[in-house]
């Protein structure tokens, strides 16, 4: 085949690729589908997309096609000092015929992915002149990265940078959308609490009542807005995990102090079983806290008094377990399928306990970040197990 025609055959791929492009508004989805139309088109063994985080001034490894969910979390790269930094910092493609050579190669990534860079080629993804991210494709099967194969990665570059902004702005929308629906109730209480404080004929006593209510609704938009902000930068993809090793058993304790006088209130005893010798974990101990504390917290609020929960772990396989068992009011078969959904709460229970319905949405997003998955198991009027499997480790 000439030059030409190769050049020919790489547009065609191209256009193919950009009705694929516009037909999904799943980040994840989309960016699985450049990675693998860049190595595609440039005949490479790897590719893999960063996203510039502007405030960090730092990128992050959002996909590979060799790298798997765990590692990539782990990996930052840092604006100085890497050659996808110089690409967002120059706004301009780097093609190299041995990155071990440049002295901008940034050694770090590769002791953790244990793959070793040999050709390069990278591209800024921009839009409307702003840096959204880089493409990189790696280690050409035959020869070294060409003009013609840059020529073609700016082309796919330039189609995924629109792709990639117009979903996260589709994202944002949807979820803006849903937090302002939330907002609705609350404020309409506020304003029927003022209008009401503010008619003469009203009873000093009615009048505490409704600042009472003010103030209740009020501390429940802060937490919303809060808890909201936590899981839209989750959902975004540009929250970093900071893998560590830790025991787990004082983690556990220390989740236990926190709750311990919640659940006297109501005379629940909360217990943590950790087999002796469990082996340290691998995970982002903050990260991690906030699942546990999520889960005892539901446990308590939705237990019934003098009831129970243990809170265990377990190794299995190439995982290991997390369980949070309690004795309480259990979930209706029908609200299973939507407990891990935004703002979903049970109806039945609203009244029981204070809560935003994003709790388990953020559990879901921190166990998934780390590879891993949730579960739960329910009988109503018995009790409730939420599991979590994680990854032994990187
Ligand atoms: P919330 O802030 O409402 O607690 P979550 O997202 O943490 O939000 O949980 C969603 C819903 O799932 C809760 O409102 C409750 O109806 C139900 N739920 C969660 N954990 C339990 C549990 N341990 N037992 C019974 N119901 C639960």
């Amino acid at each position: 085949m000439t030059d030409v025609e190769k050049r020919l055959e790489g547009y065609q791929r191209l256009i193919a690729i950009a009705r694929d492009l516009a037909s999904t508004l799943d980040l994840d989805v989309l960016l699985n589908r450049i990675i693998h139309a860049a190595t595609d088109i440039s005949e490479a063994e790897a590719a893999s997309i960063l996203l510039y985080d502007d405030a960090a001034r730092q990128l992050n490894f959002q996909v590979a096609t060799n790298l798997d969910l765990q590692t990539m979390r782990g990996l930052i790269v840092p604006l100085d000092g890497s050659i996808a930094g110089w690409i967002v910092t120059n706004r301009k493609p780097v093609r190299i015929a041995n990155a071990h050579q440049d002295i901008r190669f940034y050694q770090k990534v590769e002791q953790v992915t244990r793959f070793t860079t040999e050709s390069m080629l990278g591209i800024p993804l921009i839009t409307k002149d702003k840096i959204v991210g880089v493409l990189e494709v790696i280690n050409k099967h035959e020869g070294m990265f060409t003009e013609a194969d840059e020529d073609l990665l700016l082309v796919l570059g330039a189609q995924a940078a629109v792709a990639i902004e117009n979903t996260r702005l589709f994202q944002q929308s949807d979820l803006i959308a849903e937090f302002v629906h939330e907002l609705r109730t609350p404020l309409a209480s506020i304003g029927t609490a003022t209008y009401l404080l503010l008619r003469p004929e009203m009873a000093w006593e009615q009048r505490e009542q409704m600042i009472h209510n003010i103030h209740g609704e009020t501390l429940r938009l802060n937490t919303l807005a809060s808890t909201f902000l936590d899981l839209a930068r989750l959902e975004s993809g540009r929250v970093q995990f900071h893998l560590t090793k830790f025991d787990l058993s004082p983690l556990l304790e220390e989740c236990v102090q926190v709750m311990q006088s919640r659940a006297a209130e109501e005379q629940i005893t909360l217990t943590v079983e950790v087999p002796a010798g469990f082996p340290p974990v691998e995970a982002d101990r903050d990260k991690l806290k906030q699942v546990v504390l999520n889960l005892v917290s539901n446990a308590i609020k939705y237990n019934c008094p003098k009831g129970s929960v243990s809170i265990s772990a377990a190794p299995e396989g190439e995982f290991w377990i997390l369980s949070v068992c309690d004795t309480g009011l259990g979930i209706p078969e029908k609200s299973l399928p939507h407990l891990f959904e935004k703002f979903y709460r049970v109806s039945a229970y609203e009244g029981k306990a204070p809560g935003t319905g994003l709790g388990l949405s953020i559990c879901k997003q921190i166990v998934s970040g780390h590879g891993g998955s949730i579960e739960v198991k329910s009988r109503p009027g018995e009790g409730t197990t939420f599991t979590v499997h994680l990854p032994k480790g990187v």
